[in-house]
């Protein structure tokens, strides 16, 4: 019989191996509190629509699950190659956006280096830099939650390998306009590896944001990172694809888990690529409910950045795990950064109401003069 100790008592026992000291200084994930079943949940930036049925379809007659996936996911990267006029060698899929940062960071940097990225930003950056031996520089965002892409730039010195640029900027949903970004790409040194994370870039509408793809042929320093998880809807089956210079791509290649991009998400990807008419009526019709929800707590006199994701950032600083609760009383579960603020997905349409009418109770309670209120 193995008798392995009990592990579930909140880390108090220290591993009785040597560790790497920037992994035990890591905050181990911890998941969220189950929702409760008529609780909305609002935490996670999905897409609250089930998959289309021609999506379903195509992922169940793949199904040679005995099978490995083609490793370098040619058919996917061949179609997203015809869409977007470059070659298959110019694409790279990962399992998730996530897999591809992870590579990137890993293929550019290590023990010495620095990755320079906003702070508050994509909550993974932190342990993706610790994990390659890299070295983090946070950049402060602006009162407004926005990058500073000034300051980002500034930041860059001799040891920067990799600079990452989240555009709309999970959490806080605000973009980097394309001036900004091309003052900021002027100013950075050709040889710093800049990624720019488009995680929720079609559901921008701003017309001034930065897009990525049109300005690749212009940088080759420049890798654009997209996912299938967000707009597509196909969280739950890990796919994402980077675009850029092949040479730069073959490094993260090199640095990836072979064969972790699985059939089915391949496959998924390539149907959802089809099914783009109705997927993309479906983020239009997200896209309106994030503005109606902005309006809506604009008019409550929240504070909220103008919001270019799936998603609504509360600047609820000190009041965050007060505002949580409250809201988790009321039945929504969003993402709470202790002593930050809150991020709110943008989900079903029966939530939005749900959600103002809880807001507008704790914007209310919170004094006159909180970050999170509008003045006047
Ligand atoms: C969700 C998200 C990703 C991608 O997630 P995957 O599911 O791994 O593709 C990447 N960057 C940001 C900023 C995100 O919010």
């Amino acid at each position: 019989m193995t008798f392995i100790p009990p592990s579930d008592d909140e880390h108090a026992v220290a591993p009785t191996v040597k560790l790497r000291p920037e992994i035990l200084a890591s905050p181990p994930y911890r998941q969220g509190k189950p929702a409760s079943p008529d609780a909305f949940k609002l935490s996670s930036n999905e897409n609250p629509y089930p998959p289309l049925s021609g999506v379903l379809e195509a992922v169940t007659a793949a199904g040679a699950f005995n099978r490995y996936p083609d490793a370098s996911a040619l058919a996917l990267r061949e179609v997203l190659a015809a869409r977007h006029g470059v070659s298959a060698e110019q694409i790279h899929v990962g399992s998730g956006s996530v897999a591809l940062l992870s590579q990137f960071i890993d293929a550019a940097a290590g023990p010495g280096d620095t990755v320079v990225y906003a702070w508050r930003s994509f909550e993974a950056y932190p342990s993706l830099v610790a994990v390659s031996g890299a070295t983090s520089i946070q950049v402060p965002n602006r009162a407004d939650g926005s990058h500073d892409m000034e300051a980002l730039a500034a930041a860059v010195d001799g040891t920067t390998r990799v600079v990452i640029v989240c555009s709309p900027n999970n959490p806080t949903s605000t973009t980097v306009s394309a001036a900004e970004f091309e003052t900021f790409m002027a100013a950075v040194p050709g040889d710093v590896l800049v990624l720019l994370d488009e995680a929720y870039t079609e559901f921008v509408t701003d017309p001034d944001a930065v897009r990525g793809l049109p300005l690749l042929a212009r940088y080759p320093n420049l890798v654009v990172l997209r996912t299938f998880s967000k707009a597509y809807g196909l969280a739950g089956l890990r796919v994402g694809w980077a675009i850029g210079p092949a040479a730069i791509l073959d490094a993260a290649r090199a640095a990836a888990i072979p064969l972790s991009v699985t059939e089915p998400a391949q496959v998924a990807a390539i149907a959802s690529l089809k099914l783009e008419d109705q997927l993309f009526e479906r983020v239009a019709t997200l896209a309106a409910r994030r503005d109606r929800l902005s309006a809506g707590l604009l008019d409550q006199s929240w504070n909220v950045p103008k919001a270019q994701g799936n998603f609504v950032w509360l600047a609820t600083g000190d009041s965050t795990d007060a505002v949580n609760e409250a809201l988790l009383g009321g039945g929504i579960v969003a993402r709470a950064f202790s002593g930050s603020g809150i991020r709110v997905s943008v989900g079903e349409e029966e939530s939005v109401e749900k959600l103002l009418s809880i807001t507008g109770r704790i914007v209310e309670s919170l004094p006159a003069g909180h970050p999170a209120r509008r003045l006047g």
